[in-house]
C-alpha cells in the first residue's frame, strides 16, 4: 500500500512539473508598442522605454507579424 501512495505522488509531482513547464511557454516572448509597428526582445532597452499602458505582449514572432509587427533592429528578435 505505501508503494501506491509513493508511486502516485511521483505521478502527481510529474504531473505539475509539466504543467508548469508548458506554462512557461505561454510566457511573453516579445513585446510591442501600440504606437510603433516593432516587437523587441523583452530585455530591450527600447522595450523598456514603452509605457506599461501601450504594452503589447506576444507568446511567438507569427503572432507578432499577425499584429503587423516587424522586429526591432537594435535587439533583432527572430523573424520567423
Ligand atoms: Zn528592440
Amino acid at each position: 500500500m505505501k508503494k501506491l501512495v509513493f508511486l502516485s505522488l511521483i505521478f502527481f509531482f510529474t504531473i505539475s512539473l509539466l504543467v508548469t513547464v508548458s506554462l512557461a511557454d505561454e510566457q511573453t516572448k516579445f513585446v510591442g508598442s501600440k504606437n510603433s509597428n516593432k516587437y523587441h526582445f523583452p530585455d530591450c532597452k527600447w522595450a523598456q522605454k514603452i509605457n506599461p499602458k501601450n504594452l503589447v505582449t506576444f507568446t511567438s514572432v507569427e503572432e507578432a507579424k499577425k499584429a503587423g509587427y516587424i522586429p526591432c533592429k537594435v535587439c533583432k528578435p527572430p523573424e520567423k
